[in-house]
């Protein structure tokens, strides 16, 4: 089972749209994937149509999980044919007071996902900040995928990035790996965004992911109707593009 962390420290570059649309696409290519919401904002769990706090069996989300009072099967929800998800519910930032006074603190979300069941992939959707539920979510997994938007200060985030990530490694998930860094709200239109994503290439080689999202007004239209990209669009660029990003990923088997 391959865990894979969607992560960026900051908001609004696309990590939720990425993890939601890669989700839908590597189940129609006949994956069973979970996706996992573990940010207070809740916006991968809007995507999916389901209502914060609603709608849930027993209005039950990871917030209890995590606060042990209910198994994460449970409350597993199925979204269509290969993929499911776990939802997040706004409590879970006064649920992240609570577990910093726990013992093992930082993994209790891999404790609890032990017996989730069986997937090929677990997205977690990472809120934009390196708070102890993202910690949580980076001793789970067994990878990381950085959501970047190629502006000049995404370098900066990427460099800090990449040393919290060593320290992960080293102190807590020695196992956990890289498995790539996708670069989305591409507007290749612009020489700035080439550039940038030129730069990213030629410091980390293949971890940059080959394929770009590109800026399209799609995603929003398709997430803001509870709609994955292939369920919107199925036969458009932007389901493509998604295509070959899930392909990619696929072929990053773990070493
Ligand atoms: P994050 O999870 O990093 O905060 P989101 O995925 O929620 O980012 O995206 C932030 C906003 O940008 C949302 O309104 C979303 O619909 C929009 N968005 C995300 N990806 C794209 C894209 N590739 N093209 C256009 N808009 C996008
Ligand atoms: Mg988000």
């Amino acid at each position: 089972m391959r865990v894979i962390a969607v992560l960026n420290e900051k908001g609004g570059v696309g990590k939720t749209t990425t993890s939601y649309n890669l989700g839908g696409a590597l189940a129609i290519s006949g994956k069973k994937v979970l996706l996992v919401d573990i940010d207070p904002q809740c916006n991968l769990t809007q995507f999916c149509g389901l209502k914060p706090n609603d709608n849930f069996p027993g209005d039950k989300t990871i917030n209890e999980v995590l606060l042990d009072q209910i198994s994460a099967k449970e409350v597993i929800v199925s979204r269509n044919k290969n993929l499911w998800v776990l939802p997040a519910s706004q409590k879970l930032s006064d649920t992240e007071h609570i577990i910093y006074t726990k013992l093992g603190r930082e993994l209790i979300l891999a404790d609890a996902m032990q017996d989730c069941g069986n997937f090929d992939f677990i997205l977690i959707d990472c809120p934009p900040s390196l708070s102890l539920l993202t910690i949580n979510a980076l001793c789970f997994a067994t990878e990381i995928i950085v959501a970047l938007q190629p502006e000049p200060a995404s370098l900066v985030g990427l460099a800090k990035l990449l040393d919290t990530y060593g320290k992960i490694k080293t102190r807590m998930n020695k196992d956990l790996e890289i498995s790539g860094i996708v670069c989305s709200m591409v507007e290749s239109g612009k020489l700035l965004h080439r550039e940038i994503i030129a730069d990213i290439r030629s410091k980390l080689g293949d971890r940059v992911f080959q394929t770009v999202i590109p800026r399209r007004v799609a995603y929003t239209e398709a997430s803001g109707q509870g709609k994955l990209i292939n369920e919107y669009r199925p036969k458009s660029d932007e389901t493509k593009i998604v295509a070959n990003l899930a392909k990619e990923v696929i072929k990053r088997k773990r070493k």
